[in-house]
C-alpha cells in the first residue's frame, strides 16, 4: 500500500499522479536495460525524485536513516592502482601516505564501542589489500568480526578480493555484509583501475553471496565517466539476483597526489539523480550516501534523503578522508524527524 502523501504547505496542491504510471510500478526487476535506467536518470528532477520516494515507502521505513561507521583497519602499501585512491602504493610518493600495519583486536572493539555509544548499528572496517591471504592477519579480521557482532552490532568488511572459502569464513564468524564496489561501468573501469578485472569483481560478489553474506556494492560518480557509464554501473547492481542489501553511493572526493586529484567536483544535484535511480532500480536496498556528503549542503543531503537514501557514514572520518561532524549528522537527522535504524529491533528509535 501506498502512504498518502501529505502537504504542509497552504498552497500545495495534492495532484494525483504528477509523473507517471511507472511511480506506481513497485516490482523488483533484475532485467533492466541501461538505456531504461539512463532515461530515469535523465527524467525531470520532480518526477525522478517523486518516483524514487514512492517506491521509498513502499518498501521502507519512510523515516529511518541506518548510521554506519567506517574504520580503516589497514591503511596504505595497497597493490592496486584505484586512481581515486590515496592508500595505493603507486601513487605513495605523491600522497605520502604511510603504510600502516593491521589494527589489533583490542583497537578495533575500541572505537566499535565509541561508534555505538555516539548511534551507529553498523561497523566497517576497510583493510587496503588487493585480497584476502590466510594467516593470522585474517584470524584477527575474524575474531574482530565475532567481536562486533558480541555487541550488538552489524559488521561489515572491505578486504579486497575473496575465495569461497573465505567468505565461508566470514559468514561463520558472523559477517553480516561484505563490501565490495564496482566503482562504475565495465566500459570505463579500465580508466580507473588496471591491476584488477571488472569480472574478479563480479566473482567476489558471487563467493560472498554464495557463503550467505548480503552485499554493500556501489560506486563513484565524478570519475569523469559519463551518464550511460552512471546507468550502466546501476543497470550491473540491479541485474544481480538478488538485489545487494546495501548501494553506497560516493562522489569523488579528489586527493592531492592521485591521478583524479584535479577532477571538478559533481554538481550536488547529480548525487540526488544518482540515489534516486539506485532507489528505483533496487527499491529495497539500503542505499547509502557516502563519500563525498562533507561537501554538500544540509540542503542537498536533504534531497538525497527525499530521493530516497536511507543510511550515512557517520563519524568524522572515511577510511583516509575527512567526514561530516557527527554532531551535525544528528542534528540534522533530528531536525528531519528521522529516526536511527536500530538492527536489534529491526526498527528505528528516535535520536
Ligand atoms: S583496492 Fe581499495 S585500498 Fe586498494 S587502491 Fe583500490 S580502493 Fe584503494
Amino acid at each position: 500500500m501506498l502512504d498518502k502523501p501529505t502537504h504542509h504547505s497552504d498552497d500545495a496542491k495534492i495532484v494525483d499522479d504528477p509523473s507517471s504510471a511507472d511511480a506506481t510500478d513497485h516490482s523488483i526487476r533484475h532485467d533492466w536495460s541501461s538505456e531504461e535506467i539512463q532515461s530515469i536518470l535523465e527524467s525531470p528532477l520532480t518526477d525522478l525524485i517523486y518516483r524514487a520516494q514512492t517506491l521509498h515507502r513502499a518498501y521502507h521505513d519512510d523515516n529511518s536513516v541506518q548510521l554506519a561507521s567506517l574504520m580503516s583497519i589497514k591503511t596504505g602499501g595497497c597493490p592496486e592502482n584505484c586512481s581515486y585512491c590515496p592508500q595505493s602504493a603507486h601513487f605513495s610518493r605523491e600522497t605520502g601516505l604511510k603504510k600502516e600495519k593491521l589494527s589489533e583486536v583490542d583497537e578495533v572493539m575500541r572505537q566499535a564501542k565509541q561508534a555505538k555509544a555516539a548511534g551507529a548499528s553498523r561497523f566497517c572496517m576497510g583493510a587496503a589489500w588487493r585480497e584476502v591471504r590466510d594467516g593470522q592477519e585474517f584470524d584477527d579480521v575474524l575474531d574482530m568480526v565475532r567481536g562486533i557482532r558480541s555487541l550488538g552490532m552489524e559488521a561489515c568488511t572491505t578486504l579486497g578480493m575473496l575465495t569461497r572459502e573465505q567468505a565461508q569464513r566470514l559468514a561463520d564468524a558472523g559477517l553480516t555484509a561484505y563490501n565490495h564496489n564496482l566503482d562504475t561501468s565495465p566500459e570505463f573501469y579500465s580508466e580507473i583501475i588496471t591491476t584488477r578485472t571488472y569480472q574478479d569483481r563480479l566473482d567476489t560478489l558471487a563467493n560472498a553471496r554464495e557463503a550467505g553474506l548480503t552485499l554493500c556494492s556501489g560506486g563513484i560518480i565524478g570519475m569523469g565517466e559519463s551518464n550511460t557509464d552512471r546507468a550502466r554501473m546501476l543497470q550491473v547492481l540491479a541485474n544481480l539476483d538478488p538485489h545487494p542489501e546495501s548501494v553506497p553511493i560516493n562522489a569523488l572526493v579528489p586527493v592531492k597526489g592521485t591521478p583524479l586529484e584535479n577532477q571538478a567536483p559533481i554538481d550536488p544535484l547529480e548525487m540526488v539523480r544518482m540515489i534516486a535511480t539506485a532507489r528505483i532500480a533496487m527499491p529495497k536496498a539500503r542505499v547509502r550516501l557516502s563519500a563525498g556528503r562533507r561537501n554538500f549542503s544540509r540542503e542537498t543531503q536533504i534531497l538525497c534523503f527525499l530521493a530516497g537514501a536511507n543510511s550515512i557514514f557517520y563519524g568524522d572520518k572515511l577510511l583516509t578522508t575527512s567526514n561530516n561532524e557527527a554532531n551535525e549528522d544528528l542534528a540534522l537527522i533530528e531536525e528531519m524527524g528521522l529516526k536511527v535504524f536500530d538492527p536489534v529491533k529491526g526498527d528505528s528509535a528516535g535520536v
